[in-house]
């Protein structure tokens, strides 16, 4: 029946420090039509139902979460999602922290139970489902451009997931569900957004990112170029330009806060924490022998110049030998996870 296009067939939530990511699905059983049949049948299928939909991804506050619930409440779903067969709730597979937290309040206010699952093994199997299932997601972004990577399945293994949430995790993966978390940093998204919005007194994260754009971080990092009297430290391979010290140029001078560009200090902060998260995998791929390092998480926002100091940082370290890639879902990786073990 139509309404039950528009219905959610399956739900699945990934309820973060920051984020509460929601992946769903809207669709339909339907029946094959003659000629499907006829090629399913010469495939060595036997179903006579395929399923037609869309999955959808959107994303709360995790600090709203009144708002979130209210979103699934208004969506409704639909009488295929799977339920508990004891007690008749509906079950809906989360992960995060908030999968713990606020259990009791999607009990409370959906009747929902939700089913847990593990923060790292969601990340993992969200990321596999990505790069095994879907055409074009993993880029590489060098120079300003975009370039898609073809992954061949059969040499995906192993490599590395960084994933740049609130906190940062490192997690070697070596197949499906075998996988180690072998490192982090808590210099996270959470850092930059939260020093950020004291610094600039920024409401929301895209303002903060769209600041960082337009400032130039020289006036605030000490530079190489600072200390050597506007020359390169050739010795050591280090130009004039490159940061010797984060923030460093502001004991030098009497300026107070105020007298700083929010542009200039969003710039300066976002390259401390990406240079330092791209440093930290690369220095993590060593330890392990990793060539290929996939960068999720909402930090990224496919915004350009984060993009650009990760990959700069990974080639730089490695002298071109690991290269940093990205995903277009990059803040989903939980949440799919959550999603596909509908499967299992
Ligand atoms: P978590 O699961 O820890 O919540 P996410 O992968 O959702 O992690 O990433 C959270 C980080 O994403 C924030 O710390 C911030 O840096 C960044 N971010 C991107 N978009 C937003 C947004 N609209 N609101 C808040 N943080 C955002």
């Amino acid at each position: 029946d139509a309404q039950s296009d528009s219905q959610i067939s399956h739900l699945a939530l990934d309820i973060g420090g920051t984020l509460a990511k929601l992946v769903y699905f809207c669709g339909n059983k339907r029946l094959l039509k003659n000629d499907e049949v006829q090629s399913s049948v010469k495939a060595g299928g036997r179903s006579r139902t395929i399923i037609q939909g869309k999955l959808h991804f959107t994303k709360f506050e995790t600090s709203k979460i009144d708002e979130c619930i209210a979103f699934i409440n208004r969506k409704q779903l639909g009488s295929h999602h799977p339920k508990d067969l004891d007690n008749d709730r509906i079950v809906v597979k989360a992960t995060g922290g908030g999968a713990f937290k606020f259990a009791e309040l999607f009990k409370e206010k959906l009747d929902f139970c939700l089913d847990k699952e593990d923060e790292m093994d969601c990340l993992v199997a969200g990321a596999n489902f990505l790069l095994k299932a879907v055409d074009q997601e993993a880029f590489t972004y060098i120079g300003g451009q975009t370039e898609f990577v073809q992954i061949n399945q059969d040499d995906l293994y192993p490599y590395l997931l960084v994933n740049i949430g609130s906190g940062v995790s490192m997690i070697k993966v070596d197949g499906n569900g075998k996988f180690e978390r072998v490192s982090g940093t808590s210099l996270g998204g959470g850092t930059f957004w939260g020093l950020g919005k004291l610094l600039t007194k920024c409401n929301s994260f895209d303002e903060l990112l769209e600041l960082s754009h337009q400032g130039n971080n020289r006036v605030v990092d000490m530079l190489v170029g600072d200390i050597y009297g506007g020359i390169d430290y050739s010795k050591m391979g280090l130009s004039s330009t490159a940061i010797a010290s984060s923030f460093g140029k502001t004991i030098s001078t009497n300026k107070v806060l105020e007298n700083y560009r929010t542009e200039d200090l969003a710039r300066s902060l976002l390259r401390m924490i990406s240079n330092n998260i791209g440093q930290l995998a690369y220095l993590t791929a060593l330890r392990f022998g990793l060539k290929r390092i996939f960068f999720g998480g909402f930090f990224i926002r496919g915004h350009a110049y984060t993009m650009d100091t990760i990959s700069v940082a990974v080639h730089y370290w490695s002298k071109g030998e690991a290269q940093a890639m990205f995903l277009r879902h990059e803040g989903f990786l939980g949440a799919l996870g959550a999603f596909v073990n509908y499967n299992k």
